[in-house]
């Protein structure tokens, strides 16, 4: 179904949520205050305008009230990110997201009504720092403060050829193998007991961050 989306902010951040949307096939207005990057969404965006967010009167005038989802995407401007997420909040929007710069900052979104906040530079830090004391976890997402997601490539070969259901990685690890990526590119996305782990298969799991450290060991020894 298509949905409205509003991007207010065309940073690298924003612009790119924007482009994005526009290519799954939603309508997205975007907003900025500056002319220049206005002019470059113009044939990207449905809608472009140029404008400051934090002026109420601009938004009540693009009937922002009327959006399934804003994404407030200002940075550095704290304050205005702020003021704009909440002053969206009080339109009655049902789907707010915003990008936050610090914790602090988070903390503030959230209280005035931000249904989501992401620290895109925080989570992109996060995620290749493990790939790179690692080099057999490809990905790594926290999902809340208990749980991740993570991506393993297998390449100790005491692992090789053993079904789920002998590996036991509940039991032993208290990791959900959610996925199994094969290396040609095949997703078994919920995998059966009896599924067989091969050679350079990569596991997705859940579970907690100190328990996908123990299983990579385990898995690359
Ligand atoms: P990114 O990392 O996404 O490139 P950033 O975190 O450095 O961006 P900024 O460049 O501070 O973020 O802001 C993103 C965009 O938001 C800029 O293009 C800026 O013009 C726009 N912006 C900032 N304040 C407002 C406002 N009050 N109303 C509309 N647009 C604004």
């Amino acid at each position: 179904m298509k949905q409205n989306y509003a991007v207010i902010g065309l940073g690298r951040f924003g612009g790119s949520i924007c482009r994005t949307l526009v290519e799954s096939g939603q309508e997205v207005l975007a907003i900025d205050a500056n002319e220049d990057r206005v002019n470059e969404y113009m044939n990207i965006a449905t809608h472009v305008v140029v404008g400051n967010a934090q002026d109420e009167m601009v938004l009540k005038s693009l009937g922002i009230r009327n959006f399934d989802h804003v994404i407030v995407a200002i940075g550095e401007d704290i304050q205005a990110s702020i003021l704009v997420t909440l002053m969206v909040k009080e339109m009655g929007v049902p789907n707010i997201l915003a990008k936050a710069q610090n914790e602090y900052h988070a903390r503030v979104l959230e209280k005035v009504g931000a249904d989501r906040v992401v620290h895109p530079e925080r989570d992109m830090g996060i995620r290749l720092a493990h790939n790179l004391v690692s080099k057999n976890i490809l990905d790594f997402i926290e999902l809340s403060d208990e749980f991740s997601l993570a991506e393993i490539r297998v390449s100790n070969p005491k692992f090789f050829n053993h079904t789920l259901l002998d590996l036991n990685f509940r039991q032993k690890y208290g990791l959900t193998v959610v996925a199994i990526r094969r290396p040609d590119a095949q997703v078994i996305v919920s995998p059966a007991a009896d599924q067989i782990v091969k050679e350079n298969d990569s596991l997705l799991v859940i579970g907690n961050a100190e328990d996908v450290d123990l299983l990579d060991k385990k898995l690359n020894e």
